[in-house]
């Protein structure tokens, strides 16, 4: 079974000490769970959103069980929301799922979806679930939400700049669970737009691109550190460039083909309606009823 440290990116590890060390941190994460936002959460899903099964739009839910048995984790609640803009998330300490937004299932191809799912249970294992709730919340209803835990913006701050750097650990997940080059054609989507407009993009150039921007950002000159630093401060995720950047330079080391030596492996019957693992003893599915 692959654990965090076989995959966690150093800088993740390095902001989740940090943003632990700030004083009442222990204490928010309890408390936002006593409040109850993640119920809250929960329940924006339940009313707002499908919620996918081998029975509910199973051409999307049938993604997620090959996934799950890789990783060897439980299988996570698992929803569709209605958003032309290309997301997905997962949230919950004890009710944990994932969600997936309408325009980014447009936009991507099966493999790619793949990946995106990847990472989300990327953040399952990691445990990241509580903190980007948080950031969330946070996002939604204004900074004043932090206030009556008596916590500041250089909180915020840190909670987002960890929270970038989180996405890169799950960058890893996805691209051990597809590939590197798959993990960089869903960047190359969400700068550019659906599978349509750039399914010919050069991905060599986009790397190259990349290689730029970690040049310009490293460029001598704390101001110019300052500059860059400011333009990304509130976002809680990386630039595609840095993500296809570090993703790629991860797929060359021997990290990368020990995590993918430990995904579990099996030669188990699926069925092609809904993805879940099925016995060889009948013709249809138990779980969506189809041939399988
Ligand atoms: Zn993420
Ligand atoms: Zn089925």
């Amino acid at each position: 079974m692959i654990k965090t440290a076989e995959f966690i990116h150093p800088e993740d590890a390095a902001a989740l000490r940090a943003l632990k060390k700030i004083p009442g941190v222990t204490r928010i994460s309890k408390t936002f769970l006593e409040y109850g936002y993640e119920k809250m959460f929960y329940g924006q899903n339940l009313g707002a959103c499908i919620k996918l099964s081998p029975t509910q739009l199973p051409h999307i839910y049938k993604h997620l069980p090959p996934i799950c048995d890789k990783l060897e984790i439980d299988e996570p609640e698992f929803y569709l929301s209605m958003d032309p803009r290309p997301n997905a998330w997962t949230f919950g300490e004890t009710y944990k799922f994932i969600c997936v937004t309408s325009g980014l299932i447009e936009m991507l191809e099966d493999d790619e979806i793949d990946a995106v799912i990847a990472h989300e249970c990327g953040h399952i294992i990691c445990q990241h679930s509580l903190y980007h709730s948080i950031a969330r919340l946070v996002l939604e209803r204004g900074y004043e939400t932090l206030l009556p835990f008596g916590l500041s913006e250089p909180f915020l701050l840190a909670l987002f700049y960890w929270e970038r750097k989180s996405e890169l650990s799950c960058d890893r997940i996805a691209a051990t669970v597809t590939s590197p080059d798959v993990v960089t054609r869903v960047q190359t989507r969400l700068s550019g737009g659906s599978k349509k407009l750039t399914a010919n993009i050069n991905i060599n150039e986009l790397i190259e691109q990349a290689d730029k921007f970690e040049e310009i950002y490293n460029d001598k000159g704390i101001w110019n550190r300052a500059v860059q630093m400011y333009g990304i401060m509130y976002r809680t995720h990386p630039y595609s460039a840095v993500r296809i950047r570090e993703i790629q330079k991860w797929g060359k080391t021997t990290e990368y083909s020990k995590a993918k030596g430990l995904l579990n492996i099996s030669n188990n019957i699926r069925c092609k309606t809904c993805g879940k693992q099925v016995p060889n003893t009948n013709n249809y599915c138990p779980f969506c009823g189809n041939l399988k």
